[in-house]
């Protein structure tokens, strides 16, 4: 594959007559990462593709408004519909494509996808037709596609899905690149299990493995190891001021050390992540 060659290139196109909304200047960017593998970006979670004599396998599907310019991007990567639709995890910003994708694609995800898509009144097309409890593996297009479930992470259903001759590994939100996480509680996700699933997959993984985030630009094991320290640093700070029986309000008051203050971007800022390790933490007791 001409990697240099296809550096990366856009794909956008506006969509007159559609009803103007905050998805109509989104443009999908397509980034090569490993032979026959690539990362669309555009909005909401993170793409990854596999593209080969298999067909289309692609990770996670964006928002609903978005299938059209996906479909667009993939067709300069393949033809056809993709074969599989695999979700990391529940949330709309990975699954609102399903929609559109269900009829011809297989979608593939952990039990509690389903049941939680379904809890959610998803119509029929858009929810896993095969899901799986612990882990799956998909030989497709000469490698091997592996889900592995990471529980009470980012929520209760998450799987992160290795692409294992490729050395890519797609994280799903387990990993925001530079970025505090949001760990979804309400949905069974616990900083705790977050670590451990982040600890789990840098085991998994070597110095050249490509690393997909659910959210941010492409990066690499050392990055990943940068995050999972920053979580595990601010987790202990966290814990031994309320094992110190400190409240929220004073710990919002104290702060995190400074050198984290540039992980506070989009809708995680600094008071958000504390309170999310806060209300984790003591509930988890
Ligand atoms: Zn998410």
């Amino acid at each position: 594959m001409k990697r240099l060659a296809l550096f990366f290139f856009m794909v956008g196109f506006s969509l007159s007559g559609y009803t103007e909304s905050r998805f109509d200047k989104v443009e999908i960017t397509t980034i090569p990462v490993a032979t026959n593998i690539y990362m669309l970006m555009g909005a909401g979670g993170n793409i990854g593709v596999s593209v080969g004599d298999d067909g289309l396998l692609i990770v996670d599907a964006q928002y609903a408004p978005l299938s059209e310019k996906i479909k667009a991007a993939l067709l300069m990567l393949g033809k056809g519909s993709p074969t599989y639709l695999l979700n990391t995890h529940y949330h709309g910003d990975h699954t609102g494509g399903n929609i559109n994708f269900g009829e011809h694609t297989l979608i593939v995800a952990h039990e509690n996808v389903r049941a939680r898509l379904i809890s959610e009144d998803s119509p029929g097309v858009a929810l896993p037709k095969v899901i799986f409890k612990q882990q799956t593996s998909i030989y497709f297009n000469a490698g091997e596609v592996r889900l592995v479930h990471m529980p009470a992470g980012h929520t209760d259903g998450d799987s992160i899905v290795f692409f294992i001759q490729a050395n890519v590994v797609h994280m799903g939100d387990h990993y925001f690149k530079d970025r505090f996480p949001y760990v979804d509680l309400a949905a069974g996700g616990t900083v705790d299990g977050l670590i451990v699933n982040v600890g789990k997959a840098l085991h998994e993984i070597d110095a050249d493995t490509r690393v997909i985030p659910g959210h941010g630009s492409l990066a690499s094991r050392e990055d990943l190891q940068n995050y999972y320290d920053m979580l595990v640093a601010t987790s202990e700070m966290v814990t031994s001021q309320i094992n110190d029986g400190r409240s929220i309000d004073e710990l919002l008051q104290q702060g995190l050390d400074d050198r984290w203050e540039s992980w506070a971007a989009g809708f995680i800022s600094e008071d958000r992540w504390i309170q999310t390790l806060y209300t984790s933490f003591v509930e988890g007791r």
